[in-house]
């Protein structure tokens, strides 16, 4: 994979599952919980933009306000991502 993908895609949960399948596993689970796909990729809450971390660019997720907070409180930090505007 040479470019961030949509969260929750079948490509994102390949690329998920080589560098953190505990992760990929849990977001499966939310996901199902929630019934659909446009939630967060932690908690399962809406809405949940998409975002892409600035320190590790191919990182993307769905993250709903509380989450996002708490991911900026451990110093990660994230931007709005908008993939029309990347391809
Ligand atoms: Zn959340």
């Amino acid at each position: 994979m040479d470019r961030p993908t949509m969260p929750h895609t079948k490509e994102w949960f390949e690329w998920l599952e080589t560098r953190n399948p505990q992760q990929a596993l849990f977001t499966r689970t939310v996901i199902a919980v929630a019934g659909k796909n446009d939630v967060c990729s932690i908690c399962g809450d809406e809405p949940a933009p998409v975002y892409r971390s600035v320190t590790e660019t191919m990182a993307t997720l769905r993250l709903c306000s509380d989450c996002h907070r708490i991911r900026a409180s451990q110093h990660e930090r994230f931007e709005l991502w908008e993939p029309s505007q990347q391809r």
